[in-house]
């Protein structure tokens, strides 16, 4: 049973912002070693800006930026949000779009006037067997591709979240030994946030179930009585969510499937707020044993 004092525990962190379900949640948090964060709106702002737009020589960089925006107009994702909001041209009429289809971890195939477009990562393009250039470039690529032929690629940058530095500082000095993130962004600006944040690991170019099975890789390489916390955004986290043993969805972005999947909702939008967390569990923990 859970000892009355936690209630008092949970309600003192609501009011830090910290919604947890349950006394033996709190309970966990004490004893963390793991901290596993999504990167796109979890360490990051995730709002995207529209960096640079690369057409091929025959199309334009209005028309590879319209292609993207009819392909997303129906997506909620923060790619897809910096894409509508770089866009100003004509206004696109949502009932000329025949199919719609998002693959997570991929991006989007649309077919748009009985023609499809394709707007994702390289993963995307690989499977459905287009040709795209190789880039160098330091920031998330979209390839654009219209009726089987590729139109260019848009260029969108993110940016760290402010307080993300003095989140991963105040972990490890409450204890926390292993820092890592999970993304299903490209290796190129995984490998700057995590060298940017000091972090332990990262992995990246991760479909929604590939988190799932480096979550459960790192639960299974751990001490028992050691905790593992994961930390979300929410867009496809929802099954990674519910793996771990303290499942944390940061609320102002979370999606409702995420905060219902989550353990521990963080209302800040702040990475921070997982530090108060801990915090109010440890002074739970003094005032309770
Ligand atoms: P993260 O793991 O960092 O939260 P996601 O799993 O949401 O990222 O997305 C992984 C990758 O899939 C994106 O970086 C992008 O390349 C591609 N992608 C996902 N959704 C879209 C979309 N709506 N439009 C274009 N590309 C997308
Ligand atoms: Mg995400």
């Amino acid at each position: 049973s859970i000892p009355l004092g936690f209630f008092g525990g949970i309600g003192s962190a609501s009011k830090q912002g910290v919604l947890v379900k349950g006394g033996n949640y709190l309970e966990a948090l004490n004893s963390v070693k793991t901290v596993v964060m999504d990167k796109t709106g979890t360490l990051t702002e995730g709002t995207f800006e529209v960096a640079k737009l690369v057409p091929e020589d025959k199309w334009s960089k209005d028309e590879l930026l319209k292609l993207a925006a009819q392909a997303e107009t129906n997506s909620n994702h923060p790619i897809a949000e910096s894409i509508l909001r770089a866009y100003d041209g004509e206004k696109i009429n949502t009932e000329e779009i025949d199919s719609y289809q998002e693959i997570a971890g991929h991006g989007l195939q649309v077919v748009v006037d009985s023609k499809e477009i394709l707007a994702g990562n390289h993963k995307l393009m690989e499977k459905e067997e287009i040709k795209y250039p190789t880039t160098k470039e330091s920031g998330t690529v979209i390839h654009v591709a219209y009726d089987g032929e590729y139109v260019g690629y848009i260029l969108i940058s993110d940016k760290i979240k402010d307080d993300a530095a003095a989140a991963i500082s105040g972990l490890r000095e409450l204890g926390v030994e292993q820092l890592v993130m999970l993304t299903g962004d490209n290796e190129r600006v995984a490998k700057s946030v995590a060298s940017e944040l000091d972090l332990d690991k990262y992995y990246a170019e991760l479909l929604p179930d590939d988190k799932v099975t480096q979550v459960e890789e790192l639960i299974r390489d751990r001490d028992e009585n050691d905790k593992l916390v994961f930390v979300g955004d929410g867009i496809n986290d929802a099954p990674v969510l519910a793996r771990s043993d303290i499942g944390v969805a940061m609320g102002g972005l979370g999606s409702d499937a995420a905060i219902e999947a989550a353990d521990v909702v963080l209302m800040k939008d702040k990475p921070s707020n997982l530090v108060d967390a801990i915090n109010v569990a440890k002074f739970t923990r003094n005032i309770v044993w």
